[in-house]
């Protein structure tokens, strides 16, 4: 382990190692606990934080205060304008959190600082804007029934919400959900990943500070066993909402049926990009390099492969190793890193197994293709790896790596590139690279995937709901669809004056 209490590229002060414990019913648990998790930083191998690893008790205790908290209408019967206000409140001091928030998602993950900075703020926006929807919630009415009839329909608050997040984008996840089901009405229980609590911990200082009824929020530390499976499985739970692996989110799904209760998935990618001759090709290739080495590429939205066409393929491919070679990557509190650390040592050696694999099954790895130790820090990190010579049955096509490695695979005409797009187990997102409006609105037809991208990668804005058909997901997140999720519907049929004989 490094000795560091200066972080040699920026100059900073290490933080102290942060202490989390569970938030349950407006108050922080108790020192003592069953038992304790550190957190060790992937890039700089220090202690970072500890935390409560939680028993299924605590995440019995914290379902039980947000049961009540719905229960009794201290959030469901406040008007939308005040629980507008709160979440704005939460949104500012976000922002004013920025920097100490970022820094120990840095720590925490190994992704760069300018992207953990990005990450908090953008999130603030998420929270700013599901205030906004707070105060615009509606339902509908009938009224063509006959002169004595009228039926609305109203919206409901679904009740009491697990969420349960993984460690890629802790913050920004978290906030794609918190916020709307917030301003739907509802309580919840959170469980951060056990690889990045602290983010999850300090907003429920801020949302003490901004004035949430105790209750409306919890956070239960801890692994999937216990404490996710107790929050997927638990009758008092009216609806768990997931992002993670497909494997995970099956098991989620499973638990969850139990109680019938509602299940929303965010899952898995292997998200293709494809590109034709006749796009804006310099302005492709950037987003090709950008769309599968951001975060490291452990992203679910990696653009992690890219289909050619045959015209271009070689000298674009060649583009991106050139570009490849290009991305700075290292220490990630430098604000000049673009790549940080793999999250995990058995993370990199599953991103090391898929390449290996995959040359074995006859693909050539252009660039990279191994891990690296960045001079002063540790060793985990994995280069950026181009892999061509690709066949569409291989698994570094199919499968998700999660991590900085882009498959390349050719294709002759829209009908092809479609059939390769489309041969996946996974839907969340797709490309198109095409100055042909025709081209791109066909391939945007045809292709099965929650969100398509046409001549730009990656855009999302908070109004613009995102999600994941196939075994990419279920349900919508964020926007005024994913608000949706966490609303009930019930239909109030009226008699307008008296019945008649
Ligand atoms: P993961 O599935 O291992 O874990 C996610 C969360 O589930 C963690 O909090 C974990 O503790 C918890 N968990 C684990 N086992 C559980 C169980 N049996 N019951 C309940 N909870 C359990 O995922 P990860 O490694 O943290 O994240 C990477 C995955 O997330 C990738 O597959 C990625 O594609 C996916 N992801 C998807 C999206 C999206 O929006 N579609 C976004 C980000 C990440």
């Amino acid at each position: 382990m490094l000795d560091l209490t200066v972080i040699p590229s920026t100059g900073a002060t290490l933080p102290e190692v942060r202490v989390n414990r569970h938030w349950i019913n407006g108050a922080f648990a108790p020192e003592e606990a069953a038992g304790w998790t550190e957190r060790v930083s992937p890039s700089h191998g220090v202690a970072v934080s500890r935390s409560q690893r939680g028993t299924a008790e605590d995440a019995e205790a914290a379902i039980a205060a947000a049961r009540a908290a719905f229960d009794d209408g201290r959030w469901s019967g406040l008007s939308g304008k005040a629980r507008a206000t709160v979440l704005l409140k939460v949104a500012e001091l976000i922002e004013a959190n920025v920097d100490r928030m970022a820094l120990i998602e840095t720590l925490e993950s190994g992704k760069p600082i300018t992207q953990a900075r990005g990450e908090v703020s953008g999130a603030a926006d998420l929270w700013r804007y599901a205030a906004s929807l707070a105060r615009t919630l509606h339902g509908d009415s009938h009224n063509s029934l006959g002169q004595d009839m009228l039926a609305v329909v109203l919206k409901e608050p679904i009740g009491v919400v697990s969420i349960i997040t993984p460690w890629n984008f802790p913050f920004w996840i978290l906030s794609q959900k918190l916020p709307f089901a917030l301003a739907a009405g509802c309580t919840c229980v959170v469980k951060p990943s056990e690889l990045t609590p602290s983010t999850t911990v300090i907003l429920g200082e801020l949302l003490a500070e901004a004035g949430l009824p105790a209750g409306v929020v919890n956070i239960v530390l801890g692994y999937g066993q216990p404490v996710g499976a107790t929050l997927a499985s638990d009758p008092r739970v009216d609806m768990v909402t997931f992002t993670g692996s497909t494997a995970v989110g099956k098991g989620i799904a499973a638990a969850a049926s139990g109680t019938l209760k509602k299940v929303a998935l965010e899952l898995g990618g292997k998200n293709p990009q494809v590109i034709f001759p006749d796009a804006d090709l310099e302005g492709a290739a950037d987003a090709v390099v950008f769309g599968v080495y951001f975060n490291t590429g452990q992203c679910c939205n990696s653009g992690s492969r890219i289909i050619l066409h045959e015209d271009i393929a070689e000298a674009f491919t060649a583009r991106v190793v050139e570009l490849s070679k290009q991305v700075a990557f290292g220490d990630p509190l430098d604000p000049a890193t673009q790549v940080g650390a793999i999250v995990t040592p058995e993370h990199g050696a599953k991103i090391d197994a898929h390449v290996s694999a995959a040359r074995k099954a006859g693909a050539r790895v252009e660039i990279g293709g191994a891990g690296l130790a960045v001079p002063g820090l540790g060793a985990q990190f994995y280069q950026p790896t181009v892999v061509t010579n690709v066949t569409p049955d291989m698994a570094i096509a199919r499968e998700e790596v999660f991590g900085p490695v882009l498959t390349v695979l050719n294709f002759r005409t829209l009908d092809e590139a479609l059939t390769l797009v489309n041969d996946a187990d996974y839907g969340l997102s797709a490309g198109v690279w095409s100055e042909n409006v025709h081209t791109c609105l066909s391939f945007a037809r045809g292709a099965q995937a929650g969100t398509v991208w046409t001549n730009t990668w990656m855009d999302g804005f908070p109004e613009v709901t995102f999600g994941g058909v196939k075994q990419s997901g279920l349900g919508r997140e964020i926007g005024r669809f994913g608000l949706d999720e966490f609303m009930e519907i019930k239909s109030l049929v009226m008699r307008i004056g008296r019945t008649r004989a």
